[in-house]
């Protein structure tokens, strides 16, 4: 949850075209100096990329930008939640004394890039869920566990309940803490990660029931189950990788002989069981790096990630797995019209689309993320 703040109307930046913009920001950019950071996600399509002084994903750029000395501003070039977790590392109450009190201001340049993931698991909605789980089991057995993909007050909340954040990355890890910690786990927002994830640690699909936020009836459950689940999912998913399907892995195995499939976590089970390799998208990227030439791939995650790793490894044969177009619709809505606008306001010194997470908010999810980052 952040502060709410008026979206000020967008002037008509578009009508500048690419050049203007592309220069213009280059501009905004020298004057600005090394106070601005502008943040770059792996799924950002190229020509906003080509500004960002950091590129990676989501957790690894906020921290990096959090341990920026010289940066009193961060434009971030992702999605909501991501500009959430940066002001959250970034005005840490050790940054802000380390500062003397001056915060970074986080910048979102256009407020409804938001995740489609995150905006399914509302934080009323697991409330009340929490709520029916405490009339059947008791949820002082229960480690909440959020993806790190997730609102700021869902971290909060698993902050409060003595749970903890994860990433693709780490997701393992921070199972295997959480069952440590207490017998069962409410795995948050995305059911793909955290079955795919389970699975891999011998955990069955029969102790993993599916708890629909829509359905008033259990989540969807019989109370049997619940008290017989070792993981409950909550039913969230992320719209690109859902869109990738075993037929797909299929069809490329049978027409280029010797491919190797390759895909998140994040995309279905039944695609995640028949991948040659699963893993984040840090994981994705080094394993093309490391392959030999000639190696051939279809990988299955975000369009725009895929076609920059097509890019910088012509002596690989890559292939986007899917024959949809699965790109993050969201994150493609910040453009170059976005991002000149938003630079421009500031060398003005006006903050346009400032993204403020309230303080207690802040509190409870820094200690949820703080929980993951002490996860060997
Ligand atoms: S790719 Fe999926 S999970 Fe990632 S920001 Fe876009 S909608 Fe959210």
């Amino acid at each position: 949850m952040s502060v709410a703040l008026e979206p000020l109307p967008f002037p008509p930046y578009r009508e500048l075209g690419n050049e203007t913009l592309r220069e213009r920001i280059k501009l905004a950019k020298s004057e600005l100096g090394k106070s601005l950071l502008i943040l770059g996600h792996h799924y950002q399509q190229d020509e906003v990329i080509e500004h960002a002084d950091l590129n990676g994903d989501s957790y690894q750029l906020s921290k990096l930008a959090a341990e920026s000395v010289d940066c009193r501003t961060i434009v971030f070039c992702g999605v909501h939640f991501m500009a959430e977790t940066a002001d959250i590392l970034a005005n840490r109450p050790e940054k802000l004394q380390s500062r003397d009190g001056q915060r970074v201001t986080v910048i979102l340049p256009d407020l409804s890039a938001g995740c489609s993931m995150a905006d399914m698991a509302g934080i009323r909605q697991v409330e009340a869920a929490w709520k029916h789980l405490g009339d059947m089991i008791d949820t002082s057995d229960i480690t909440p566990v959020t993806y790190i993909n997730s609102a700021a007050s869902l971290k909060a909340f698993c902050g409060r309940h003595g749970g903890i954040v994860c990433t693709s990355s780490n997701a393992k890890a921070v199972l295997e803490w959480s069952f440590a910690q207490r017998k069962r786990v409410f795995f948050f927002p995305d059911q793909h990660l955290g079955r795919n994830t389970s699975l891999k640690m011998g955990i069955t699909n029969a102790e993993m029931p599916v708890w629909n936020p829509h359905d008033d009836t259990l989540g969807g459950n019989t109370e049997q189950a619940i008290k017989q689940s070792r993981v409950i999912l909550w039913k969230g998913h992320c719209s690109v990788h859902q869109m990738f399907q075993a037929d797909h892995v299929a069809s490329f195995r049978k027409n280029h002989p010797g491919i190797k499939i390759l895909v998140h976590p994040e995309c279905p089970q039944e695609v995640n069981d028949i991948a040659d390799i699963s893993g984040s998208t840090s994981k994705i990227i080094e394993t093309v790096q490391n392959a030999p030439a000639g190696t051939k791939w279809a990988i299955g995650t975000e369009l725009h990630l895929v076609n920059r790793l097509k890019k910088e490894h012509p002596e690989q044969e890559i292939h986007f797995l899917s024959p949809l177009v699965c790109m993050c619709a969201t994150m493609y809505r910040i453009d170059l019209a976005h991002l000149c606008w938003c630079l421009e306001n500031l060398v003005q010194g006006a903050i346009v689309n400032r993204i403020v997470v309230r303080e207690d908010i802040a509190k409870w999810s820094l200690i949820a993320l703080e929980r993951m980052l002490a996860v060997k």
